[in-house]
């Protein structure tokens, strides 16, 4: 058995063509600050990422690029200057910030209305309680890929590979919703005997951050399969000199499972795509 490859990109594109549409209707143009702090690359190229897809679905970005030694004391008085700013629909620091600056100071300081990340605890308090609230925008973007390629969630288990704050815990919470009615397990690194859950996933999520690390032995046959790993793993003979892996073996995984997700291309481009929805939803607000 080989497994349907999740386009990623296709279903991210109609989410993005439809947060234009419903963009275009507003009599404000939906605008994201976008708060750098530091050089580290790989945030660099997620900002550059996020401001090319909001142009080209017609919205505005507020680009902050600040250096590597702005105090927490800056960054809170941007925040809140941010907050009071009514052009301004939606905030977004970057992650990781650089050490001496507590994260959770800073999101705590972003207004709810405004957070477009969803990773506010009035947020994430909603998301548990399943209230309406700004969505983290990997586990959204999951939620609606399983959605649009048909996946039957009703019933199903799930299994998740990490507890994260913007993508395991807040996933768990989507999908216990009564719309999704799935049965979950989350695993971690306390998790003893891997392999024996994610062998009775019917939907198997991989959020690990640990390259490789789901083989083609630890799936059952005919699982659904959501790489969210994003891994740069060194080769001299990539341009860049590292390629991007997936938590799973695909190679291996692609045998088992029905569908699996890609890694470049599968669950990456959702997390721009949801992030432009809620944009929009941040100036409709
Ligand atoms: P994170 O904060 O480092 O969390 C990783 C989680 O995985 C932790 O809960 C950790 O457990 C668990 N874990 C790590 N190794 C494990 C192992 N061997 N067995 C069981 N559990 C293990 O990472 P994150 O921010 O959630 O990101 C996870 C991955 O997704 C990264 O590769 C990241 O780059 C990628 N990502 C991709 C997107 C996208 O848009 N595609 C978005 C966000 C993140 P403990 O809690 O016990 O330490």
């Amino acid at each position: 058995m080989s497994a349907i490859i999740i386009d990623g990109k296709a279903i991210a594109l109609k989410t993005r063509l439809d947060a234009a549409e419903k963009a275009k209707r507003l009599s404000v143009m939906p605008t994201l600050a976008v708060v750098l702090v530091g050089e580290n690359p790989a945030s660099l190229s997620y900002v550059t990422g996020k401001e090319k897809a909001l142009s080209e679905a017609g919205m505005g970005s507020r680009d902050i690029r600040l250096p590597a030694d702005t105090t927490e004391d800056a960054l809170l008085k941007l925040i809140a200057d941010l907050n009071a700013d009514a052009t301004v629909h939606g905030i977004l620091v970057q992650l990781p910030l650089p050490r001496h600056i507590n994260e959770e100071h800073i999101i705590e300081a972003i207004d709810p209305k405004k957070d477009v990340d969803g990773f506010h605890p009035v947020n994430m308090g909603k998301l548990v309680l399943g209230e309406d609230c700004f969505i983290p925008c990997t586990p959204h973007g999951i939620v609606v890929l399983l959605k649009e390629i048909g996946i039957e969630t009703k019933g199903k288990h799930a299994v998740i590979v990490g507890r994260s704050n913007i993508v395991g815990k807040p996933l768990l919470n989507l999908l216990i919703r009564k719309n999704i009615n799935a049965t979950v397990t989350l695993c971690h690194t306390g998790t003893q005997n891997l392999p024996s859950y994610t062998r009775q996933a019917d939907i198997l999520i991989a959020a690990a951050g640990s390259p490789g690390l789901i083989s083609g032995d630890m799936i059952k046959e005919g699982a659904v399969v959501i790489d969210v790993g994003v891994n740069r793993v060194e080769d001299a003979t990539a341009k860049k000199g590292f390629r991007l892996k997936g938590d799973v073996l695909f190679d291996e995984a692609v045998e088992k499972a029905s569908y699996i997700t890609p890694v470049p291309g599968g669950v990456g481009p959702m997390t721009i795509a949801m992030l432009l929805q809620n944009v929009v939803q941040a100036a409709i607000l």
